[in-house]
């Protein structure tokens, strides 16, 4: 189907109604357990007691899969967190100028290598499916463009309620949506502008081919192992039942080395790490699908590069929340080491990064988005813009918090898949925008 068959008409230019902004973004602090929280005895809790009753004390690791992403009680898969009613709020449900200029960076992309006649946006963790109804949006703004090009959409997401208002989202009420709950592909639908858009758990079932991935504040929710460093060696932190509290949780080491332990690098110098081999997974898979067929990937999420210890903590209601504490209720994450995806990456690909979100989001061209909408807003969306504007490139608050990195192909950066003009020696390779400024060419 090619995009914009049925496309009704431009979308709005004029400011978007979003959020009433946040009073706290998960990037803000990176320790944990300093908030009271109340001792609530969840049927989480009860359900850890059991699993550590029966094979003794669980990884951070297997307590973040469990807490976030467990079927039956999960965090993440039967409620909607995000938002100023939730638990946090992100950069697309604060404004609606960083879906947008992300929409930007793939069609620049697309542009930069060919205008490919199809390509797959794939996007993990999409929360509500604002980012990627903000970069549908330009899309269709830049329609002309894209006319002769086929585009399809596709979702990795783990939770049910989240992918029930994903469709709410992006599809079109009238054509119905087709569930298959045992297949690898959940759901399928189409878009409000008739594009197709397909549903999965997991980004290996999304068809490999020509692909734009994307992944918005997903990574810091991969599940991390923790260790310290003792006189004996590393040794795993782990969780197990307080002793003096039946029904209390509390960290304790492992007494032994365990498997996790090959993920630290044979000459780190910190006493304390996390490592996310789930993450590794993911990357190695994105690298190698933008290393056989092209496309790229932009990650966006707080994080470092593999320079910090402590990271993992909870909020809940918009405040840090003790991570042991009612669990289920709170979201769990930590802060993405981006060292560590560089070298999962392997060389496969080329990457770019991390980048402030700020500079990114000016290399993108932000000020002038912005001054577009303010002149077609009255109050007080105007109000809004500004709002939404200053926390999302604050340095104070998330513009140098959050970071951006690519994966590339090698030949985008080196030129080798641009057809060469005769007259010249050399290809030529426009700049990767963003980490450069935009130029259209
Ligand atoms: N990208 C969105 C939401 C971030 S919250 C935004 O920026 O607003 C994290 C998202 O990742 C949620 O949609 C959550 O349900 C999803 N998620 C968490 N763990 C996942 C996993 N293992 N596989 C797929 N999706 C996951």
């Amino acid at each position: 189907m090619r995009l914009l068959a049925r496309s009704g008409g431009l979308g709005p230019l004029c400011a978007a109604a979003r959020a009433v902004l946040p009073r706290l973004w998960r990037g803000k602090y990176f320790s944990s357990g300093r908030e009271p929280a109340e001792n609530q005895v969840t049927p989480m809790l009860r359900h850890l007691i059991y699993k550590i009753k029966a094979t003794g004390p669980i990884t951070v690791a297997e307590y973040m899969k469990e807490v976030l992403t467990n079927p039956a009680k999960g965090y993440y898969v039967y409620r909607d967190m995000l938002g100023e009613k939730g638990d946090f709020i992100t950069s697309p449900e604060i404004s609606q100028i960083f879906g947008e200029l992300l929409g930007i960076w793939f069609i620049s992309e697309w542009m930069a290598t060919g205008k490919n006649a199809a390509f797959q946006l794939v996007e993990l963790g999409p929360g509500r499916g604002t980012l990627t109804g903000d970069i549908l949006r330009v899309f269709s703004q830049l329609g002309s463009v894209l006319k002769n090009c086929d585009i399809s959409i596709h979702l990795v997401e783990v939770s049910e309620k989240l992918s029930e208002i994903q469709a709410l989202t992006l599809t079109e009420e009238k054509i119905p949506l087709e569930r298959s709950a045992g297949s690898p592909v959940c759901m399928r639908g189409v878009t409000k502008a008739g594009i197709p858009i397909s549903w999965y758990r997991d980004l290996q079932d999304v068809p490999k081919g020509y692909s734009f991935y994307l992944a918005h504040e997903f990574f810091d929710v991969l599940p991390v192992h923790k260790f310290q460093k003792t006189p004996q060696g590393w040794r795993e932190v782990l969780i197990d039942i307080d002793p003096q509290v039946s029904d209390k949780l509390r960290f304790v080491l492992a007494p032994g080395v365990t498997p996790a332990e090959v993920f630290i690098q044979r000459d780190e110098m910190r006493d304390h790490v996390e490592v996310c081999p789930e993450a590794g997974v993911i990357i190695q898979e994105l690298s190698q699908r933008i290393a056989l067929t092209g496309g790229a990937a932009l990650i966006a999420d707080y994080g470092h590069e593999g320079t910090k210890t402590d990271t993992f903590r909870g909020f809940c209601g918009h405040k840090l929340h003790d991570v042991l504490t009612a669990p289920g209720t709170a979201d769990l994450t930590a802060d993405v080491d981006f060292s560590y995806l560089r070298r999962m990456a392997g060389g496969q690909v080329a990457s770019l990064g991390p980048i402030k979100q700020q500079m990114f989001l000016k290399n993108m061209g932000i000020d002038v988005r912005l001054k577009v909408l303010l002149d077609k807003s009255d109050e007080p969306a105007r109000q809004q813009l500004l709002q939404g504007y200053d926390m999302i490139m604050n340095p104070q608050k998330m513009g140098e918090r959050f970071n951006f990195f690519a994966l590339l192909p090698h030949q985008r950066l080196h030129g080798r898949s641009h057809p060469m003009d005769a007259c010249q020696s050399k290809p030529s390779v426009s700049p990767v925008a963003g980490f450069g400024e935009l130029t259209w060419r």
